[in-house]
Order: C-alpha cells, then sequence, then structure tokens
C-alpha cells in the first residue's frame, strides 16, 4: 500500500471501480484463461509479447499454480497490489476449472485480496454460489448489444456445449445469459461493470439501450471502450471511435449507469498501478510464451 491510502469497502480498493483508488492501489491480472466459447469480430488473441498493450495479450499462459506463484512474487515486489485478477487472454468460464482452482489457491492464502473476473457472460451463471462462496466482490461482463440483430454483426460465433451458433441466434443466447448473468451475480451483491466496446456503424447507436438493459438488472458502473481494429478480424475495417465521439456517447449513457473515463485496456498479464504497468515483461521470473 502507499503511504496514507484509505481502507474500507471493496470498491475503494479497486483501482478500475474507484478512480481515486487507482492513487493507491494496483492490480495484476493472472492469465490462466487462454480459450474462448464465443469469437468476437474484433478478437485477435495472437500476441505480440514486447510491442502490444491491448486486452488479450499476454506474454504467457499460466497453470492454475504457477499463477499463484506469481501473484506471491508480484506482491513481494508491490504490496500494494490489492485485486487479483483473471481477465483472459480469453473467457475465465471457457475452462471455468481452471479459473476455479486459481482462485481457490489465492483465497487460501490471501484472505484480504479481492478477486475480480472479467468474462463475456456465455458460461457464468452456473458457477455464481461458487463465485460467492470464494468471496469474488467484483466481475465485469462485456455487454456490446441488446439487439440479437446489432449482436449478429458482432459475434461471428457462439458455443454452448456441443452447439455452435451463429447470427441472431447466437446474439439472442449469449445475450440471455449475460442477462442472467449480471441479474445473478447482483443478487449475490457483487459489483459489476458492463464493458461495451463501441464499433462506429454498428452499435454506436445502440450504446444508451446497453445502458439501460444493464441498469435495469442492478449494473454498478459502464465502461465503453473504443474497438481497437486488429488486422485478420472481422472489425477489421471499422474506423475506432474518436475520443470526442467516445466522450459524448458517455454523457448519453451516464443518464443510465455511471461510466468509467479511466480504463486503460490492459493486458491480460497486467500488473501494478493503472498508470505504471509491470506486466510480464518486467517480472522476468515467470516464463513467457505464446498463448
Ligand atoms: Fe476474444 Fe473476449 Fe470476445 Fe472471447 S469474449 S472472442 S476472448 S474478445
Ligand atoms: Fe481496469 Fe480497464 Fe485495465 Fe480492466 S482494462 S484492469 S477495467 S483499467
Amino acid at each position: 500500500m502507499l503511504h496514507d491510502a484509505p481502507r474500507h469497502q471493496p470498491h475503494s480498493r479497486h483501482p478500475c471501480f474507484d478512480a481515486a483508488a487507482g492513487r493507491f492501489y494496483g492490480r495484476i491480472h493472472l492469465p490462466v484463461a487462454p480459450r474462448c466459447n464465443i469469437r468476437c469480430g474484433y478478437c485477435n488473441r495472437s500476441c505480440d509479447c514486447v510491442n502490444e498493450s491491448r486486452p488479450g495479450v499476454t506474454s504467457v499462459v499460466l497453470e492454475p499454480e504457477e499463477a499463484a506463484s506469481r501473484l506471491e512474487k508480484a506482491l513481494r515486489e508491490m504490496p500494494f497490489v490489492s485485486v487479483a485478477g483473471i481477465a483472459g487472454p480469453g473467457d475465465p468460464f471457457c475452462e471455468p476449472e481452471r479459473t476455479l482452482r486459481t482462485l481457490e489457491l489465492i483465497r487460501r492464502k490471501h484472505p484480504d485480496l479481492e478477486l475480480c473476473l472479467s468474462s463475456n457472460g456465455l458460461n457464468v451463471r452456473d458457477f455464481i454460489p461458487d463465485l460467492s462462496g470464494l468471496e469474488v466482490h467484483f466481475m465485469t461482463v462485456t455487454m456490446n448489444a441488446v439487439s440479437p440483430d446489432i449482436g449478429a454483426q458482432i459475434y461471428t460465433d457462439v458455443r454452448i456445449g456441443p452447439d455452435v451458433l451463429q447470427g441472431r441466434d447466437a446474439a439472442a443466447a449469449l445475450l440471455e445469459r449475460q442477462m442472467e448473468t449480471i441479474a445473478g451475480l447482483k443478487a449475490k451483491h457483487l459489483a459489476v461493470k458492463v464493458n461495451t466496446v463501441l464499433i462506429p456503424g454498428v452499435n454506436d447507436r445502440h450504446v444508451c439501450a446497453v445502458a439501460q438493459c444493464a441498469a435495469k438488472l442492478g449494473a454498478d458502473l459502464m465502461n465503453l471502450i473504443g474497438i481497437i481494429p486488429l488486422p485478420g478480424t472481422a472489425l477489421q475495417d471499422v474506423i475506432p471511435p474518436s475520443a470526442s465521439h467516445l466522450a459524448r456517447l458517455r454523457r448519453t449513457a451516464a443518464v443510465f449507469l455511471p461510466q468509467m473515463h479511466h480504463c486503460r485496456r490492459c493486458r491480460a498479464d497486467a500488473a501494478g498501478l493503472l498508470a505504471d504497468d509491470r506486466s510480464c515483461r518486467q517480472l522476468p521470473s515467470t516464463r513467457c510464451s505464446t498463448a
């Protein structure tokens, strides 16, 4: 902890849910979730260890035990880290056993550390009791559309068990699960942030509808993130939103939900203060490999 850090409610120790906490507290992302159960038209998880800093990028994929060891090392070097999270590089509930094992290992040793997850929300519902039992207090659900017609322009496919859905069916099934997830998490009193990737020409006129729906489900915060068009993705030709476009949409969505303004679009192996990342690249004792 840095000097004079406040210490009371979970929010006041999470640098993303409370911007003021970012002065004192940091987070670490443990990249134990390489696979995903959906395909978003903007996602590319092939990584450049050194040069890229964005969600979905990591220099290493860790086994749960390796993640627990990495956390110990990080806490020795950065005692101000108050939150351990899993944010990919894929989805934490595509292989939920890896995620739950990691959380169990951490919780056993660190009863005071805040735990946080970031998911597309497809496969969370059945694990909400586990998350509550592990005292996970924070969760982000990425919800880009509340209309299956718009969702169908964003998601290429959605896998549920042996079935791979596409088009409108895929988007409708994902939306239904996301709504159940947010409501279920709120019923267990987790703080829920909704991330929405802003894709001009696709969902930019739809942001208020997403905010309104998320607010009705009880979400606490919205994080509008401009798309990063990546080569080789279905949405590679989209022009990302300007800062003023993003600011304008945040103002309109704020009618329904408080907005996050300080997201750094972190890597899946980020560590440290939001303003001073020391990811795997700066924690050299960890093994580096491509996800
Ligand atoms: Fe990629 Fe995340 Fe979408 Fe999965 S949910 S395809 S990891 S952006
Ligand atoms: Fe926080 Fe945004 Fe970084 Fe996630 S990507 S840890 S919400 S700053």
